[in-house]
């Protein structure tokens, strides 16, 4: 993923935030990433946009009163969707597979999500900072 340096500083952890590239434009990134998975929008003018106005700063409010943690969502950062964690490891054995008719591609298909295990759903989940209690 392309990335670029900003100005901004990282609101949880200090670390400089940098400008990357998603699938749904630019975002700002804590360069802590991994440890730290801190995420905000962008403008057009490299600003923070967080913010739409009187009623999201009234929801914000609401939100920081009831001593809860406010998380803006990016437009779109697969470093922090399990599921292209699952299709990186699904395209990684196809290719192994080498697949070259229609039936040998179904085949493949089949095999693959078969290798797709519990223990690696939890741990795309985890690596994305989503924290599951199955224990
Ligand atoms: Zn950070």
């Amino acid at each position: 993923m392309p990335e670029e340096k900003s100005n901004e500083v990282c609101d949880k952890c200090g670390a400089p935030m940098i400008i990357k590239t998603g699938r749904y434009g630019k975002f700002l990134a804590c360069s802590a990433f991994p440890n730290c998975k801190n995420i905000k929008s962008l403008n057009g003018n490299g600003n923070n946009q967080n913010g739409h106005g009187e009623k999201s700063e009234e929801i914000k409010k609401m939100i920081e009163g009831a001593e809860a943690e406010l998380w803006y969502l990016p437009p779109y950062n697969p470093d922090l969707n399990p599921i292209e964690k699952m299709w990186s490891k699904i395209k990684a054995l196809m290719r192994k597979m080498k697949a070259r008719t229609e039936k040998d591609l179904n085949r493949a298909i089949s095999k693959s999500l078969k290798l797709v295990s519990a223990d690696d759903s939890v741990g795309w989940f985890e690596s994305c900072g989503y924290g599951l209690m199955l224990s």
